[in-house]
């Protein structure tokens, strides 16, 4: 574990930096806030999914190296014991302290009196956590109770009486790493890895411009992913930002590093290329292509053989389809042929084409600007159609293209040169080692 452990020491020091450098309001938090790694592997191994084939249980294997730098909390002082608990229905603040060893009036007293500690009494709501300090005789030292998201109010012996403060709530900061292997779907594989949903749906977005999350995943598909995560003065983890990740589909490696650059933060590949899609892989959330892109087809109704210039994506009668990038709309209307059609025109003189819909979006007008991810219509089958199904084209210069083939431009973000790359590299560097740090452990324990 000792590289790993240096690894993310590079990281850890990586990340202040970055703070300091892009935050500088936020390099407050650095003072009385440690940054804290926790290295959480958690691997799910890929067995068969036929049905019949031996089901061994699935081996997760955590572990939870703890390398905080800086102290996280004050030495315990002798004497001085610290209680956390959360608030249980019912519970009046003097029964609650009550159950955590404090014992203590003049300070209950005070709590009432005192125009920002007696808020604690209207905002005892089940399940909100306390923290309390105390003595053996049960006097109370200090008290902890979140207020809204970002706050902390803070009650604390002062001598021979108490002050209230209210305080920016500490987080501590944490960088946490998982990988996963993919058995069924991408979201059990998380699950089983222990990576929060949001975490799951970060990854998938940082991936779709190369991966069909619907189509392309395979059984043995692995993944790895660094993320930052926050824990507040309760001890309370909070997922945040995907800082670095790997995807390997069918055998081929993807990656994805964060970078906070002058244009602001977003993924690029190692090598400092930008990743955000120009193009989405398809305009219907989940679909299957049911005929592919083809010089020549026989054709099922006009009984002859002809090309299929498209893919033609299955999907239920009504399945919003939407634009697969920002464009203007060519042409909304009837085409022999294609039945109800839409073509929008986008940048660089590429067209798309989505046939055989039942419905335009509503007021849908040529002319009209349009969004990426926007609702254009609705699968149908107008036109020649043997089902439901959007016949999907992707021109460039006027000729169709396969639009889940290598012609299609897939990234939009500009690529990183010159002074700005040279900062990349050397900002992502540690990312990319512990990714091949990861993939080191993985192999080791899975080959
Ligand atoms: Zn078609």
């Amino acid at each position: 574990m000792k590289h790993i452990k240096s690894c993310a020491q590079a990281l850890n020091r990586w990340i202040l930096a970055q703070k300091q450098a892009t935050h500088g309001s936020e390099s407050r938090l650095s003072g009385m806030v440690a940054t804290l790694l926790m290295m959480v592997f958690g691997m799910a191994t890929a067995f068969g999914i036929t049905p019949g084939t031996s089901t061994r249980p699935v081996a997760v294997l955590p572990v939870i190296e703890d390398i905080t730098q800086h102290q996280v909390t004050p030495a315990e002082t002798p004497g001085v014991y610290t209680q956390q608990d959360t608030v249980h229905s019912g519970d009046t603040l003097a029964a609650l302290l009550f159950r955590m060893g404090v014992d203590d009036r003049a300070a209950l007293e005070f709590m009432r009196q005192d125009p920002l500690a007696r808020n604690i009494f209207g905002q005892l709501s089940p399940g909100k956590p306390i923290r309390v300090q105390h003595l053996a005789n049960g006097d109370l030292v200090s008290l902890r109770f979140p207020r809204g998201d970002d706050k902390t109010l803070v009650v604390r012996r002062a001598d021979d009486h108490f002050q209230s403060a209210e305080e920016q709530a500490g987080h501590l900061h944490h960088v946490v790493q998982a990988s996963g292997r993919i058995q069924s779907s991408l979201f059990a594989a998380a699950d089983n890895a222990g990576i929060p949903d949001s975490v799951t749906r970060q990854l998938s977005q940082l991936f779709s411009t190369d991966i069909d999350f619907h189509n392309d995943l395979r059984t043995g598909d692995s993944f790895s992913v660094i993320y930052e995560a926050s824990q507040d003065d309760f001890d309370q983890v909070k997922a945040g930002r995907i800082l670095a990740a790997e995807f390997v589909n069918k055998g081929v490696t993807l990656r994805r590093v964060f970078f906070d650059g002058p244009d602001g933060g977003d993924y690029y590949t190692p090598d400092g290329q930008g990743t955000r899609a120009s193009f989405l892989r398809s305009p219907i959330e989940f679909s299957r292509v049911t005929s592919g892109f083809k010089a020549e087809r026989f054709h099922p109704i006009l009984h002859t053989w002809r090309a299929h210039k498209g893919i033609d994506l299955g999907a239920p009668m009504g399945t919003p389809v939407v634009s697969v990038a920002n464009a203007t709309v060519a042409f909304a209307g009837w085409r022999n042929g294609y039945g109800n059609v839409i073509e929008l025109h986008h940048s660089n003189n590429i067209n798309t084409v989505y046939g055989h819909l039942s419905a335009f979006a509503h007021g849908l007008r040529a002319g009209q600007h349009i969004r990426q991810g926007e609702v254009i219509g609705y699968v149908g089958m107008t036109g020649l159609a043997t089902g439901p199904h959007l016949h999907y084209e992707f021109k460039i210069g006027g000729a169709q293209v396969d639009p889940q083939g290598p012609s299609v431009p897939r990234h939009a973000t500009a690529s990183l040169s010159g002074r700005s790359k040279t900062q990349f590299l050397a900002a992502t560097a540690p990312l990319v080692k512990e990714l091949d740090a990861i993939r080191g452990n993985t192999l080791a324990k899975f080959e």
